[in-house]
């Protein structure tokens, strides 16, 4: 694949309007003026905008392909939501705005958003307070962990030192613990995918601070004895923690509120539609029972006696700030469009939807490929590769087969407990025609695993790069990029 810079030749340009003829106001101070030409390649307009455009086009994306890869939830955004979130009354807001003398009043309508957005947060999850500032899930964690934190220091429960964590949980959670200053205590799953419960009841002492719960777990499943595991920890005056990042699970199903739960995030990028992935923002909406309100960030969107809407930042108990402004606006606008056109109704038909498609996917691969846990899952299912493994054929080797077949892996090697793990999402949005085309080239790799398990060696081959060294490539992104060259560089280099 040719660099644009290698595309250089002296003195190609690209067109644009005359510069503007009136002054600029004021020339950039001398000191930060660059005093040498960028050394920037010279290409025409056309060979930029090519080159930019075949770029993108060797990009996977749900616009294109199918995409199931597991514990990411939902991958397509309708494009109403981004209509709205373009909308010149909501993007050309100033974030000081609020803040400024008769600015609460322009900004009534934002405000009303960010508050019916609780309030509908609320509603779903069972919870009674919600605070829209965090940045991402795992921030999410961080502040949940936070006013757990806050909770006992207020409580004078000193001993607290430990966060309980099944091991089926998503990796972030004990991250997220660890950086609030917790040690963790791992729990093992037992033989149906649930947490051992004799192993928590071990663990479960008055140094335990909470514990931390990712429902459905990594193994797609729900855990049965969250009631029982629920009165545990709070018979040591623990905090019962809800991973929600994939809540489109369970929509309307059940509300953690209800369950035993303190405290819970979302994912919006999961579950309500806010673009996800490449490393963009997110949001990590927070729930709390009572018991947790007042510990929670600043600001607060409240409701004044006279119905209009203002922020507050009087919580004297509050653990502060934890975002910029209100949180990433522009993506709980779209999750707020999302829920209200969808409805009650509709956004229990997508966790209908997103639940009968994961099951579909795995009782049409179960003859092929070893099921980890043979129970109905919930948003994914999670099988080993372990008898295409002893063909010499990785849970990786499928994986690039697939991206030769235009369909993009599903997550391999987690959970890291599931060793050449393979984990579905098929979502909510895929047709059955599309799960099908899927189901039948996971089958035809099982096939080919048997008949010829070589040439799985090869693939892919209509990529530029076909293997390349996956640890080089992480800590070494701009060399290793190019050592491995695949079969396919010649065909993108003629294209
Ligand atoms: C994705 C995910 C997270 C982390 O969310 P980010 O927005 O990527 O920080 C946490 N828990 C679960 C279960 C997830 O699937």
């Amino acid at each position: 694949m040719d660099l644009i810079y290698e595309k250089s030749v002296k003195g190609r340009r690209g067109f644009r309007y005359p510069q503007s003829d009136v002054p600029a106001k004021a020339a950039v101070d001398p000191q930060y003026a660059r005093r040498e030409e960028a050394p920037l390649p010279e290409v025409a307009e056309l060979d930029a905008v090519r080159h930019y455009t075949r770029l993108s086009q060797l990009n996977f994306s749900i616009d294109t392909q199918f995409y199931p890869l597991g514990s990411c939830t939902m991958k397509y955004n309708p494009k109403f939501t981004e209509a709205l979130a373009g909308l010149a009354g909501f993007r050309d807001l100033h974030p000081l705005l609020p803040q400024l003398p008769g600015g609460e009043q322009l900004t009534q309508g934002a405000l009303q958003v960010l508050y019916e957005l609780e309030q509908l947060m609320c509603a779903m999850t069972g919870f009674a307070h919600f605070t829209l500032q965090p940045l991402a899930g795992a921030h999410g964690e961080l502040t949940g962990i936070m006013l757990m934190a806050a909770y006992h220091k207020a409580k004078g429960n000193s001993t607290k030192k430990y966060v309980i964590i099944p091991d089926s949980a998503h990796g972030t959670n004990p991250a997220s613990a660890a950086i609030a200053g917790y040690e963790t205590i791992s729990i093992p799953s037992n033989k149906d995918g649930g947490m051992d419960l004799t192993a928590l009841k071990a663990a479960v002492s008055p140094e335990v601070a909470g514990l931390m719960m990712t429902v459905p777990s990594t193994y797609g499943l729900f855990e049965p004895n969250i009631s029982e595991i629920a009165q545990l920890i709070h018979s040591v005056d623990g905090i019962m923690y809800y991973d929600g990042a994939n809540l489109n699970a369970c929509l309307g199903k059940c509300r953690p509120g209800d369950i035993g739960f303190d405290c819970m995030h979302i994912n919006t990028h999961k579950t309500f539609t806010t673009p996800h992935g490449g490393g963009g923002p997110g949001a990590g909406p927070v729930g709390v029972t009572e018991k947790l309100a007042k510990f929670l960030p600043i600001s607060r969107v409240v409701k004044k006696t006279d119905g209009s809407f203002a922020l507050d930042y009087d919580y004297p108990d509050s653990v502060g700030y934890i975002a910029s402004f209100y949180g990433n606006f522009a993506l709980l606008l779209r999750a707020y469009g999302y829920i209200l056109m969808l409805g009650k109704e509709g956004l229990i038909e997508t966790t209908n939807h997103a639940v009968l498609n994961a099951n579909y996917i795995m009782a049409r691969l179960k003859p092929y490929y070893k099921l980890c846990f043979d129970r109905l899952c919930m948003h994914e299912s999670v099988f080993s590769a372990a008898n295409q493994a002893a063909r010499g054929v990785h849970a990786i080797d499928i994986a690039k087969f697939l991206i030769d077949q235009n369909i993009h892996p599903p997550t391999v090697y987690f959970p890291i407990s599931v060793p050449e793990a393979i984990m579905i999402e098929p979502t909510e949005s895929e047709s059955k025609q599309t799960m099908d085309t899927f189901i039948d080239k996971m089958i035809e790799a099982d096939q080919l695993s048997k008949t010829n398990p070589s040439a799985f060696k090869e693939f892919p081959k209509t990529t530029p790069i076909a293997r390349p060294d996956e640890t080089k490539a992480a800590r070494d992104v701009h060399t290793s990029f190019f050592l491995s060259p695949g079969p396919g560089a010649k065909a993108a280099d003629a294209a």
